[in-house]
């Protein structure tokens, strides 16, 4: 059995079973990210911390 993993990252936390609850993509960058390290508008920790929030 291969056991499907994936790390996030930004917070370099690995992951492994529900990943499609757990794995979210950045807006920005489009890297994959886990649910903790994207913010309600989809960016990655690292791309909210680039680029001020703005309308
Ligand atoms: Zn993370
Ligand atoms: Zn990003």
């Amino acid at each position: 059995m291969e056991d499907v993993q994936f790390v996030c990252a930004a917070c370099d936390k690995s992951y492994e079973g529900n990943l499609k609850d757990v794995m979210t993509e950045c807006r920005v960058c489009g890297r994959i990210h886990c649910k903790d390290c994207v913010d309600e508008h989809g960016q990655c920790v690292e791309c909210a911390d680039r680029k001020p929030a703005k309308k």
